[in-house]
């Protein structure tokens, strides 16, 4: 069951991961998830979307990539073609 403990731990696992919480808060986050399956749980499924998101603007970028070098192709054939 989600008492009010588990409730702030969820709060804070955004944070957790982005490590943006204090010593302090990342103690007694991780000791109530020591004892805690359903908070394990949770924090693996988010972990697991923030890989999952990750990769998303890991791909995101690759494609940006591409995208200029197909801008920079397209201006080697248009310059190409002016030139003939
Ligand atoms: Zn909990």
């Amino acid at each position: 069951m989600a008492d009010n403990a588990c409730q702030d731990i969820r709060n804070q696992v955004m944070y957790y991961i982005d490590n943006e919480l204090s010593e302090e808060k990342r103690i007694g986050l991780v000791s109530h998830i020591n004892d805690c399956a359903e908070c394990q749980e949770y924090i693996c499924h988010e972990q697991d979307l923030k890989t999952k998101i990750c990769q998303k603007l890991k791909d995101n970028y690759i494609c940006r990539c591409d995208v200029q070098r197909l801008k920079d192709s397209i201006k080697d054939k248009i310059s190409g073609f002016f030139q003939s």
